[in-house]
């Protein structure tokens, strides 16, 4: 199932951000909810026969005063079609493209016009669409105009992989960005461009990243997957995927205060509904705000 609309658009202080919807995904339900038990998930997000869940791989564009930048891009194209099958991704776009060129065109966009992408890490759902493959099959960056971002150490975990992590990191969709010399690398947290600022949010991985945007005094969060979905918000709700969960877990609990505290907008990368919302304190966890 693709999750629809294809864009939510609003205002942030000075900026226009649009939440592009680039797809459907269905991952297997106890490992997107870790220890907590199938009665209790099952209540948020039902299942299906496979016992998986409706995701979406929501991206964000920012009508940015440097121009048009892109925060994730969803799995794009490139794999065959036992991966979409296992993995669940329907993501296919009108003209032979991607759900993402479908939204980036309905808002007037066009891949040359991206002047800066930005990876939260470089997972095959969020960073699918730095690449892609041109009508001879060569590999070639899909934002020719763009600079990319992302933290120095997710491209060093993501280039040395082992038998555990190498199933969510495909070469093809980075190291052709780093062999044009494409990447600006980042350490930790800093501004990348004025009003635009890398958060690290370690857990799901080593130096995964949220990004935290300003203008007019308004903030949004593009968590990414330190909340997958708004079914993430307690803390405990932690993915079978992160590789330290534990790390998780602390950094939810320090960044999802601030949130909460400071009125952030947080954006839900995979949630197949809720494109955004504010958060409030609930007991010793958080809940969306009514
Ligand atoms: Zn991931």
């Amino acid at each position: 199932m693709i999750p629809e609309p294809l864009v939510e658009s609003r205002q942030l202080g000075h900026w226009r951000i649009h939440a592009i919807q680039a797809g459907g995904q269905a991952l297997d339900g106890g490992a997107m909810f870790g220890v907590v038990p199938k009665p209790l998930w099952e209540r948020r997000i039902a299942p299906d026969a496979r016992n998986r869940i409706q995701l979406g791989m929501r991206c964000l564009v920012i009508e940015h005063d440097i121009g048009p930048i892109l925060i994730d891009n969803g799995a794009g194209n490139k794999e065959d079609a036992k991966f979409h099958d296992i993995y669940g991704v329907e993501n296919a776009g009108e003209e032979g493209g991607t759900r993402l060129d479908d939204g980036l065109r309905s808002i007037g966009l066009r891949a040359e016009d991206i002047v800066l992408v930005i990876d939260t890490h470089l997972h095959f759902d969020h960073a699918g669409v730095n690449t892609r493959r041109d009508e001879s099959g060569a590999i070639r960056p899909a934002f020719p105009k763009a600079r990319y971002v992302v933290q120095e150490g997710e491209y060093h975990y993501a280039t040395h992989t082992n038998e555990r992590t190498a199933g969510s990191y495909f070469g093809h969709n980075f190291v052709p960005i780093a062999e044009a010399g494409l990447f600006d690398f980042v350490s930790g947290e800093r501004e990348i461009v004025a009003g635009v600022r890398a958060l690290p949010t370690p857990g799901h991985t080593p130096h995964h990243q949220s990004i935290l945007i300003e203008s007019a005094g308004e903030r949004a969060l593009f968590i990414a997957d330190l909340a997958p979905t708004t079914a993430h918000l307690p803390l405990a709700w932690i993915m079978g995927y992160d590789v330290e969960p534990l790390v998780t877990l602390e950094t939810k609990r320090r960044v999802l205060a601030r949130a909460a505290d400071e009125g952030w907008l947080v954006v839900f990368e995979h949630d197949a509904k809720t494109a955004w919302s504010t958060i409030v304190r609930e007991g010793k966890g958080y809940q969306l705000s009514k």
